[in-house]
């Protein structure tokens, strides 16, 4: 998608801090992190929102969680906790439309969010 800030990010058109990449997925930094570790998971697949998640896409979601399983323990917030969250539409504060999982640790996390 020519447009899209995460294709853009994926395709290295803009740059960011990968912390992790394979063929299907890629982890960045943040840039406005809002906890002492707060990365983006995400497809190299351009998927809109989760609501466009199709059954093919089964396992390529399943690949992100144990990407975040990965990541929780190297930047060791496994054991304090941490948390996975994915924003879909305008009341969640959905800013790109390019799907995404925010893996927020490294301090308390208050629940419910705001
Ligand atoms: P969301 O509101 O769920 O769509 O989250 C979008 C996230 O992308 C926000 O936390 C932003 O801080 C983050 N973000 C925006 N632009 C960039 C960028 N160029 N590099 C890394 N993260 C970004
Ligand atoms: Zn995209």
């Amino acid at each position: 998608m020519a447009e899209c800030l995460f294709c853009k990010i994926i395709n290295h058109e803009i740059p960011s801090e990968t912390v992790y990449e394979d063929e299907k997925l890629l982890a960045i930094k943040d840039i406005h992190p809002q906890a002492p570790v707060h990365l983006l998971i995400m497809p190299k697949k351009h998927i809109p929102t989760l609501l466009d998640l199709a059954g093919e896409d089964k396992d390529l979601i399943g690949d992100i969680y144990l990407v975040a399983n990965r990541l929780a323990r190297e930047k060791s917030t496994a054991q304090c906790g941490f948390r996975l969250v994915t924003n879909c539409g305008p009341d969640s504060g959905q800013e790109v439309l390019h799907i995404h999982f925010h893996l927020l640790g490294g301090r308390k996390l208050n629940w419910p969010p705001g």
